[in-house]
């Protein structure tokens, strides 16, 4: 090889290395200190679930145990404590969904994300996923005047969930374990609030997703069947790559559960404590 071609072929491959350790957060920039620099923390949460991430329409506020927790996180992040980050508007909010929420962390949009997000083995070969600071079950809403008592009842009828949801494949679980005959279909909403809508207008019989986020939408013409199935765990996810940023969201939650602060962030926020 000439000498010009080596000197290039070593040029892009240092370019390429440098590019590699900044996409990994492994440069000399870590992805905390980005953080810090910028001075906010950009965090993706749900607008939609009372009690965990609610936005209050009057103020534009974020209000909920989920929220909390990233007063909490944004505070270690930056060195200052969970009331100053909130005072001091140091969390970006971004409103999330089952479905983007993922792809916000991949890309970088938000820092990490405290969205009712279940902890996986499949979702956790992707993301970065702290130790699990709530669990919760899957539930079914369904109309009073449905005639929908029972599990079984659910024959032919459609039951609404949310896209890139676990909920269809824990019902699918929960009927193959336990002998269930029922044959419902399935349809798939981008939000919360377009599922309870449709099970107001009757266009679906169902609206099944994780109890708490249901909770928000129980009123006095729906009931929960008496079932309970899919227990699953929430974990606040961040991007992979950026290690030095998951090391200290998992050793922050990690503490906030063993020094009862979660609890706490939990009963401040109307959420009964097991
Ligand atoms: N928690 C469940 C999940 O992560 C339900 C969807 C949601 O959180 O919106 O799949």
């Amino acid at each position: 090889m000439k000498n010009w071609m080596r000197m290039m072929a070593a040029g892009v491959l240092t370019a390429a290395m440098v590019m590699g350790l900044t996409a990994c957060g492994g440069g000399s920039k870590s992805g905390v200190d980005a953080i810090k620099d910028r001075g906010v923390v950009k965090v993706g949460v749900k607008a939609d679930v009372p009690k965990f991430s609610l936005q209050n329409t009057a103020t534009g506020e974020y209000e909920g145990f989920e929220d909390d927790l990233a007063y909490a996180l944004a505070g270690k992040i930056l060195g200052i404590s969970a009331d100053e980050a909130k005072a001091q508007k140091k969390v970006e909010f971004q409103a999330v969904n089952a479905k983007t929420r993922g792809p916000l962390v991949e890309n970088g949009e938000v820092d990490f994300v405290i969205a009712t997000f279940t902890i996986t083995p499949e979702r956790k070969e992707t993301y970065n996923f702290s130790p699990a600071y709530y669990t919760d079950a899957v539930g079914l809403l369904v109309n009073n005047d449905s005639g929908i008592d029972d599990i079984e009842d659910l024959d032919g009828k459609i039951i609404g969930v949310s896209q890139s949801s676990t909920s269809k494949d824990e019902f699918l679980k929960y009927k193959e374990a336990n002998g269930i005959a029922a044959e419902p279909t399935f349809q798939e909403f981008a939000t919360y609030p377009e599922l309870a809508q449709a099970l107001a207008a009757n266009q679906i019989d169902a609206f099944s997703v994780d109890r708490a986020i249901l909770e928000g939408y129980k009123n006095d013409t729906n009931k929960f069947l008496d079932v309970r199935y899919g227990e699953q765990e929430y974990g606040v996810c961040s991007n992979k790559e950026n290690t030095e940023l998951a090391e200290l969201i998992n050793t922050t939650v990690q503490e906030m559960l063993d020094n009862g602060e979660m609890d706490a962030l939990m009963e401040q926020n109307g959420l009964t404590v097991e």
